[in-house]
């Protein structure tokens, strides 16, 4: 069994085929699937399509991107449903700053506030984060220790690369890997893939985004994690039934799922 514990189902993308697409996958052993919240305004379909399919959860959580989205949100109305294993994808993204000098600095205090904001309810409902960093490594780390995000853990998804955050491993942080490890240009996740601990390792697809190798270019699924679990499998000199077995420990671990 492989966990797929990133992919956005609720995205217009799969609107027309999801019944194929979660069959697709778990014909392929793909067999749970974690949603995580990103736009407030598709979360209501996150939550209908994780009370119709047994195995798909859901987390509830504004992505950095969308931060003005955040007051308006009323997550006690999600935490307490019985499908929701976590508080995410919440962060940092500085990629996308735009205007003055000023503008930007105003947007990453802005970007702290509601990442803050999130650490705390994650901790107030006990449920571990999704993690989502982007050119803000180290703002995102000093807030995750400053924060004692240790109480909770969770996973720094679609991990950067970063050498400056794997010392979260020990802080009960995982590391997900998607498709972008099988990219030719993948040389510093490639190198870097070792040395994280086996035991926080995850796979997730970050679909419809982010396909891997051979199918760059489509719309990214569940059923490519096999993909990704290959590729780790040759990059740690194992095979795909080991690397398939230990990152689903991990991840129901982390997400207390069955
Ligand atoms: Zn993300
Ligand atoms: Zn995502």
């Amino acid at each position: 069994m492989i966990v797929d514990t990133h992919i956005h189902l609720d995205n217009e993308r799969y609107y027309e085929d999801l019944d194929e697409v979660i069959n697709n996958a778990q014909q392929g052993g793909i067999e749970r699937f974690i949603i995580p919240g990103a736009d407030p305004k598709s979360l209501d379909l996150a939550v209908q399509i994780s009370e119709k399919y047994e195995h798909i959860y859901f987390a509830v959580g504004v992505h950095p991107y969308d931060v003005n989205n955040f007051e308006s949100l009323k997550f006690e109305e999600y935490i307490l449903h019985e499908k929701c294993v976590a508080i995410g994808e919440c962060g940092l993204d500085y990629f996308r700053l735009e205007g003055s000098d000023e503008d930007k600095q105003r947007e990453k205090v802005r970007q702290k506030e509601v990442f803050v904001a999130q650490i705390d309810l994650a901790k107030k409902y006990k449920k571990p984060l999704i993690v989502h960093i982007r050119d803000a490594s180290n703002d995102a780390k000093e807030l995750l220790l400053s924060e004692n995000a240790k109480e909770v853990g969770g996973v720094l998804h679609c991990f950067n690369a970063d050498e400056q955050l794997l010392s979260l491993a020990s802080q009960g942080f995982y590391f997900g890997i998607g498709g972008v490890v099988t990219f030719k240009n993948a040389k510093k996740l490639v190198n870097i893939l070792p040395k994280i601990p086996q035991n926080k390792l995850l796979i997730e697809t970050d679909g419809p985004y982010l396909t891997p190798a051979p199918f760059r270019g489509q719309r990214n699924e569940s059923k490519y994690c096999i993909n990704i679990v290959s590729k780790v499998a040759e990059l740690l000199n194992t095979t795909t039934q080991e690397v398939s077995n230990f990152t689903t420990a991990n991840a129901l671990k982390l997400f207390r799922i069955r």
